[in-house]
C-alpha cells in the first residue's frame, strides 16, 4: 500500500537538526539553557508582546495562564465549545467550572452574540465569571474587536487559546497578542513544533513572573528549597527551544506552503456545489493551520464521511472537525449558551491533509485521490 500521507506532520530538516545538535554540543542541556531565553525573546518580539514563558506544552500554557489570573474552585470560565480538548481540561485543572459559548458557522469561532448572552444570564445570577477563553479555531483568529469589547464591558479577563494561530493576525494586529495574556502551542501537528511545547505570552510583567515561578515548582528565593506554594514542572528544555528557534525563523515560509495547498484545496472544490472551503473568505489573515471543507449533503449528494472513506482506502488521512466540548461524554453535564452552529460544522466538516511537509507527489496523490471520487460522483 501507499506510504500514509498524515494532515499536518512536522515539518523538520537541516536547519533543525544543525539546531539540536548544537544546543545538546553546547553542553546545556537538563533543562533550561540560552536557547529557551532566546527563543522566549524572538517569539515575543515577533508576537509583539512584552513577555515570554516557555512551557512544556500549550496546554502547560493555558492551566497556568489561569492561575496566574487568580482562576480556582468555585469560579465559572467562559470558553469555545468548538475547539480541543484541553482548552476544557486546563479550565477544568484549576478546580473552575466551564462554560461553553457556541461557534459562528462561518468560522467556528465564538460567537459574539452568544458570548453576550451567556455572560448576561451569569451575571444576573450573581455567578462570578473569573476568566474567558476562547480559542482561535484552525489558524483564525476570533473577532478580537468584538469580543475583547464585551469582555471588557463585564469585566472579565481574556486568556486567549492561540495554540492554532500563530502567524495568524487580526485587524494587523498578531494572533498571541490579544486579551492579558495568550497560550500558544508547538505540538507536533501545529503550524511550527518543538515536538512538544508551549509558550505563554503577555504584555503584564506580573503574568509573566507567576507563570515562570509556578512553572518551576515555586521555588522561593533562597538556597534551601522552601515553598509556600504548590507549584509544576512546567518548562520547556533547552534542547527543544533551539529546535523551536530554528522552526520559528522557517514559519512565514511554513505558511506558505500551507497556503499553496489551500489554494489547491479551493481549485479543487470551486466548482463542486454543496461544498465550502471552510473559513476560506478573508483567509489572507489567517495562518491557514488546517484546511477544512464543509459539505452540505442535500446539495452535493455526499457525505464528508464519504469522501473521508475515499481517502482513507488510499491511506490518505482526514478527520472532522473537533467534536464540540458539550457534546464530550467528560463534558457534557457542564452548562453553555448552545446554537447548534459547532453541531452543524462537527457533522459536516473534513480536515484534509493541510501540512507544510506534504512535498508535490504528496499534494498530487491528494488531489488526485479527491478528483477520483468527485469524478465517480
Ligand atoms: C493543540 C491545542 C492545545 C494544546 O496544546 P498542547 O501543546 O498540545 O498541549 C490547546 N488548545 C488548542 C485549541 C489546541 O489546538
Amino acid at each position: 500500500m501507499n506510504e500514509r500521507i498524515h494532515m499536518s506532520s512536522p515539518d523538520v530538516g537541516v536547519r533543525e537538526e544543525e539546531a539540536v545538535l548544537g544546543a545538546m554540543r553546547s553542553g546545556w542541556i537538563a533543562p533550561l539553557g540560552p536557547d529557551v531565553d532566546a527563543f522566549e525573546q524572538e517569539l515575543a518580539e515577533r508576537v509583539g508582546v512584552a513577555h515570554a514563558v516557555a512551557l512544556s506544552s500549550g496546554t502547560a500554557a493555558l492551566h497556568l495562564g489561569l492561575l496566574a489570573l487568580g482562576v480556582g474552585r468555585g469560579d465559572i470560565v467562559v470558553t469555545s465549545t468548538m475547539t480541543f480538548a484541553a482548552t476544557t481540561n486546563a479550565i477544568v485543572y484549576t478546580g473552575a467550572e466551564p462554560f461553553f459559548v457556541d461557534a459562528e458557522v462561518t468560522t467556528g469561532n465564538m460567537d459574539p452574540a452568544l458570548l453576550r448572552k451567556a455572560l448576561e444570564s451569569l451575571q444576573s445570577a450573581g455567578e462570578k465569571v473569573a476568566a474567558i477563553v476562547p480559542v482561535d479555531l484552525l489558524g483564525k483568529t476570533i473577532d478580537y474587536t468584538s469580543i475583547l469589547a464585551i469582555a471588557e464591558e463585564f469585566g472579565v479577563p481574556v486568556l486567549s487559546d492561540a495554540a492554532e494561530s500563530l502567524g495568524a493576525t487580526h485587524a494587523g494586529r498578531a494572533a498571541g497578542s490579544f486579551g492579558r495574556a495568550s497560550a500558544v502551542s508547538f505540538n507536533g501537528n501545529k503550524i511550527m513544533t518543538t515536538s512538544g511545547g508551549g509558550m505563554l505570552l503577555t504584555d503584564d510583567a506580573d503574568i509573566a513572573q507567576r507563570t515562570r515561578y509556578l512553572a518551576t515548582q515555586a521555588r522561593q528565593p533562597v538556597v534551601h528549597y522552601e515553598h509556600t506554594d504548590v507549584g509544576y514542572n512546567y518548562r520547556m528544555s533547552n534542547l527543544l527551544a533551539a529546535l523551536g528557534r530554528a522552526q520559528l525563523s522557517r514559519l512565514d515560509e511554513m505558511i506558505g506552503r500551507r497556503r499553496e495547498m489551500r489554494q489547491l484545496y479551493k481549485d479543487l472544490f470551486a466548482a463542486v456545489d454543496g461544498v465550502e472551503i471552510f473559513g476560506a473568505a478573508g483567509d489572507e489573515s489567517d495562518n491557514v493551520w488546517l484546511t477544512s471543507i464543509v459539505v452540505d449533503e442535500e446539495v452535493s449528494g455526499w457525505a464528508s464521511a464519504d469522501l473521508a472513506a475515499a481517502l482513507a482506502a488510499q491511506n490518505i488521512e482526514s478527520r472532522p472537525l473537533w467534536k464540540p466540548m458539550h457534546l464530550q461524554p467528560v463534558f457534557a453535564h457542564h452548562r453553555g449558551v448552545i446554537s447548534g452552529a459547532s453541531e452543524a460544522l462537527f457533522a459536516r466538516g473534513l480536515t484534509l491533509p493541510s501540512g507544510s511537509a506534504l512535498v508535490p507527489a504528496q499534494r498530487e496523490r491528494v488531489t488526485d485521490a479527491i478528483d477520483e471520487f468527485l469524478r465517480a460522483r
